[in-house]
């Protein structure tokens, strides 16, 4: 099997699958099994962590030599690299987020279109809005930004 890495972390049996999101990036993720993976993805759980993207699949790669994690070998291995990088940055700026906004959860919409029109105070806020909901937003001229998982993750 190529593109699959199995390990034992506390005595518990876990596959590392590469993974490759609609877009093309590629990022890795553990699982407890194959099961787990095909779960986890058709309910969204998986994400591409540089674009959110949750459409993945398994990843075709050539098998890894040798365990060390610290030794990327190849492409996939600096693109990982680079992803874990980004998911740090997300992070960061979640916490950033939490700490500076009030959390509307699906109110978000209609809570932005308030403060856009005087209704509401005046303050940063965030929480879920669809697809639809996002371009009525933008084309109301209501300022609001996208974070990719934002829909899949409370932040609290
Ligand atoms: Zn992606």
């Amino acid at each position: 099997m190529t593109g699959i890495n199995a390990a034992r972390t506390a005595g518990e049996a876990m596959i590392l699958f590469d993974l490759k999101c609609h877009t093309g990036h590629v990022f890795e993720a553990w699982f407890r099994d194959g099961a787990t993976f095909e779960m986890q993805k058709l309910t969204g759980e998986i994400a591409c962590p540089i674009c959110g993207e949750t459409k993945v699949s398994k990843a075709p790669m050539a098998p890894r030599i040798g365990k060390s994690r610290n030794e990327p070998q190849g492409i996939g291995g600096e693109e990982t690299k680079l992803a874990g990088e980004l998911a740090k940055e997300l992070e960061r700026l979640f916490r950033h987020i939490e700490e500076n906004a009030d959390y509307v959860g699906d109110q978000f919409p209609e809570e932005a279109r308030r403060i856009h029109q005087g209704e509401a105070e005046r303050r940063d806020i965030y929480g879920e809005a669809s697809e639809s909901e996002t371009r009525a937003l933008i084309e109301e001229g209501v300022e609001i930004h996208r974070i990719p998982w934002i829909r899949r993750r409370r932040l609290s």
